[in-house]
C-alpha cells in the first residue's frame, strides 16, 4: 500500500493562494520598520536549551511544556526557539553588538511551542518581532507602540485596542508578590491546581490565568500599579503622557503581567476582538535586566512581537484585500509548431528584458491550439499572444483578448513592448 503523509499536527503549509497576503504583510513591515531605522538581524532556529530556561522563566508555560526540546547526538540539549527575543540578546552579547551602543532591531521567522492547536495557536508560527538595546525610554517606549500602530492603520485593522501596564522594578514587583501571595493563600481553595503550585514558585504568573473560573479572585487581587516604586511611577506616567500627546488610545490593564519572565516597567498588548479568543496579535515590553542575565553587561531592552497567522487572519477578513493583491498572470504566450516554439521561448524572454513588471506565461508542454487557448483562458491572462510559423517567418505576432470582445490584430514583433506598455498601462 501506498503510504500518504500530512503536515505534523499544528504545523501548517502556507498555500499559493495565500502567499501573496503574507508578502503584503511582510513587505509592510519592512518598509515601516526601515522607515523607523531598524535593521534586520537573522538568529538561528535551534539554540541551546538553556538560552530559553534562564530567559523566559522555569516557571512559564513555554518553558514548563511547550518547548520542542532534543538531546543532539547524546550531547547538547537543543530547542526550537519558542520566541526570538532571547536568540537577539544572545546574539547581541555573542557579536558585540549591546554593550555602550544603542540598537534598533527586527526580526522576522518561525517559532515553535507545543501547544493545542486552535485558529490563531499553531505548533510553528511565524513572528515579526522588533527588539531595542541601549534605550532607557520611555520615549522608545513610545516609539515602538508608535510603530506598531502605524502597521495596523497601513493595514487597515481598525478595531484594535491597546493595553497597557507597568510591572515596576525587580524590588518593587518583589514586596508588590509577597503582598499578593497573603491574598492567594487566604483563598487557596478559589485557586486551581496550576495556580496553587504557581503561588510557591512564580505567584504573579496566576494573574495571567486563562481559567474564566478565577476571574474573580483575580480581579480583585491587589494591584501592581498600586505598588510601583517612583521612577516605575515616573516611567509608565511618561509613557501615558507620550502617547496621549501621539494621539494613541490605550486601556490601563492592571492584570496585564505577559507570560515571560524577563519584563519589568512597560508592558503592552494589542488585542482584538476579531479573533474570538486569540485575540493578541502584538505584545511586548520592557526586559531591562535580560542582557545582564544572560551574561552581558547590563543593557536596557525593549521590544515587542507580533503573532503573523492572527494578523493574516484579520487580513483575510477584508474582502478587497485579495483582488488587490492578485498575482494573476498578465499576458499568456501560445506556439504554434516546432519553430514557434523555439522562437516563443526567445521572444518571452525579450519581453521580460523589456517589460520586468508584466506577469507573462509561457504555454509550455505542446498541444493543438484549443488546448492551449483554454490554458490561457485558466490563468485568467487578460490576452493572449499567438505566435504560429507564419507570424515566426514574417516576425509578427497576434494579439487575442481573452476577457472582452474585440478582433484580434497582428502586429509587428517590433511594436509589441510599446503595446503592451499601453494596454497594461506600464
Ligand atoms: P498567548 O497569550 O496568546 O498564548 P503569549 O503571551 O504566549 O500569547 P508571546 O510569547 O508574547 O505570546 O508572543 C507574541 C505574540 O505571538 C502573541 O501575542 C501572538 O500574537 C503570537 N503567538 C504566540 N503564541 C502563538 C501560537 N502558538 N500560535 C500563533 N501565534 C502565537
Ligand atoms: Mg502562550
Amino acid at each position: 500500500m501506498r503510504q500518504s503523509f500530512q503536515s505534523v499536527k499544528g504545523m501548517n503549509d502556507v498555500l499559493p493562494d495565500e502567499t501573496p497576503i503574507w508578502h503584503y504583510l511582510e513587505s509592510c513591515l519592512r518598509e515601516i520598520t526601515t522607515s523607523y531605522g531598524y535593521s534586520e538581524i537573522r538568529m538561528p532556529i535551534v539554540e541551546n536549551t538553556q538560552l530559553f530556561c534562564r530567559s523566559i522563566g522555569e516557571v512559564t508555560d513555554i518553558v514548563e511544556k511547550e518547548m520542542y526540546t532534543f538531546v543532539d547526538k547524546g550531547e547538547d540539549s537543543l530547542t526550537l526557539r519558542p520566541e526570538g527575543t532571547a536568540s537577539c540578546v544572545r546574539a547581541g552579547i555573542q557579536h558585540g553588538l549591546l554593550y555602550n551602543q544603542q540598537q534598533r532591531l527586527w526580526y522576522m521567522g518561525p517559532m515553535f511551542r507545543r501547544e493545542r492547536p486552535q485558529k490563531g495557536r499553531y505548533r510553528q508560527f511565524y513572528q515579526f518581532g522588533l527588539e531595542t538595546f541601549g534605550l532607557k525610554g520611555p520615549d522608545i517606549d513610545a516609539e515602538i507602540i508608535a510603530l506598531s500602530a502605524r502597521l495596523w492603520k497601513k493595514l487597515g485593522l481598525n478595531e484594535v485596542e491597546l493595553q497597557i501596564n507597568s510591572l515596576g522594578s525587580n524590588q518593587a514587583r518583589e514586596a508588590y508578590k509577597e503582598k499578593l501571595v497573603d491574598y492567594f493563600a487566604q483563598n487557596l481553595d478559589a485557586l486551581d491546581e496550576d495556580s496553587q503550585r504557581r503561588l510557591k514558585l512564580n505567584p504573579l504568573r496566576i494573574l495571567d490565568t486563562k481559567n474564566p473560573g478565577m476571574k474573580g479572585l483575580v480581579e480583585n487581587a491587589p494591584k501592581l500599579l498600586d505598588h510601583l516604586d517612583d521612577e516605575s511611577k515616573q516611567h509608565f506616567e511618561g509613557l501615558c503622557h507620550k502617547l496621549d500627546h501621539l494621539g494613541i488610545a490605550y486601556v490601563i490593564n492592571p492584570k496585564l503581567v505577559r507570560g515571560l519572565d524577563y519584563y519589568n516597567r512597560t508592558v503592552f498588548e494589542w488585542v482584538t476582538t476579531d479573533l474570538g479568543s486569540q485575540g493578541t496579535i502584538c505584545a511586548g515590553g520592557r526586559y531591562d535586566g535580560l542582557v545582564e542575565q544572560l551574561g552581558g553587561q547590563a543593557t536596557q531592552g525593549c521590544g515587542f512581537a507580533m503573532g503573523l497567522e492572527r494578523i493574516i487572519l484579520l487580513l483575510q477578513q477584508q474582502s478587497d484585500l485579495s483582488d488587490k493583491l492578485s498575482t494573476k498572470t498578465d499576458v499568456y504566450l501560445c506556439t504554434l509548431g516546432e519553430s514557434a516554439e523555439m522562437a516563443g521561448m526567445q521572444l518571452v524572454e525579450k519581453l521580460r528584458d523589456g517589460l520586468p513588471k508584466l506577469k507573462l506565461q509561457l504555454h509550455c508542454g505542446g498541444g493543438n491550439f484549443k488546448k492551449q487557448l483554454k490554458k490561457a483562458d485558466k490563468s485568467s491572462a487578460a490576452i493572449a499572444l499567438i505566435l504560429g510559423g507564419d507570424e515566426v517567418e514574417q516576425q509578427q505576432i497576434t494579439i487575442k483578448t481573452l476577457r472582452e470582445k474585440s478582433d484580434q490584430v497582428t502586429i509587428a514583433q517590433s511594436e509589441l513592448i510599446s503595446r503592451l506598455q499601453q494596454i497594461f498601462a506600464i
